[in-house]
């Protein structure tokens, strides 16, 4: 059993280095056994699908974090039908890993909107926070979080990088170098994703 476990959701459409450098914060400053990297189904507060398949987004995980042998890609929320709630997950987190520390790690842009989550009163009961800082954006939780809110600061360099400005490059027929792990971009390339 785990005795710390890192928690990074997200849409992973495609996943880059600034996922792999939240988590590889996260791991090294609290010392996490492993981090478990889990695509949504279906994000909250998006609008539109992913525009590559879970199928993909699981194995695109894989392939940027096969470096890191605590990394741990979970299926769960692709399998959940509708939105994929992370209160939903930390329940489950919780009730498998009961000891455990358990750890949500995010961006300063999630962060920031954190009060619009669901349940977030419980999600913060349930879970402990890390979050990197991201486009200058302050790390300091929302006003009406402050009192539940347990949070660490990962001391590491930010790193520019987004799926959406990827998907934009890859649409326009660039090969981004920057920011995409190469087993990340070989999967890209092979299964014709994000073009025109
Ligand atoms: P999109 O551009 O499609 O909105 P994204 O790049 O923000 O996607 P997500 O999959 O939505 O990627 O992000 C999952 C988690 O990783 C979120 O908590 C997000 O804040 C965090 N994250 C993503 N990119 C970075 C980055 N460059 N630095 C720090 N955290 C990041």
């Amino acid at each position: 059993m785990p005795a710390a476990i890192g928690i990074l959701g997200g849409t992973f459409d495609p996943p880059h280095a600034g996922h792999v450098a939240a988590a590889v914060a996260a791991q090294k400053q609290l010392g996490l056994d492993e981090v478990r990297v889990i695509p949504a189904g279906q994000a909250p507060l998006r609008t539109g699908a992913p525009l590559a398949s879970a199928a993909d987004r699981v194995a695109m995980c894989r392939l940027a974090f096969a470096e890191h042998a605590w990394a741990v890609v979970d299926e769960r929320e692709t399998l959940r039908s509708g939105t994929s709630w992370s209160v939903d997950t930390a329940r489950e987190l919780a009730r498998e890993y009961p000891d455990a520390l358990r750890v949500w790690i995010l961006g300063a842009d999630q962060l920031a909107r954190l009060d619009r989550w669901k349940d977030v009163a419980e999600l913060c009961g349930l879970v402990e926070f890390a979050v990197l800082s991201r486009d200058g954006i302050s790390t300091v939780p929302p006003a009406s979080l402050a009192a539940v809110i347990r949070l660490t600061i990962l001391r590491a360099p930010p790193v520019q990088v987004s799926s959406t400005s990827l998907r934009e490059a890859l649409r326009r027929g660039d090969s981004p170098r920057n920011g995409l792990p190469l087993g990340v971009a070989r999967h890209i390339e092979e299964h014709s994703l994000y073009q025109a």
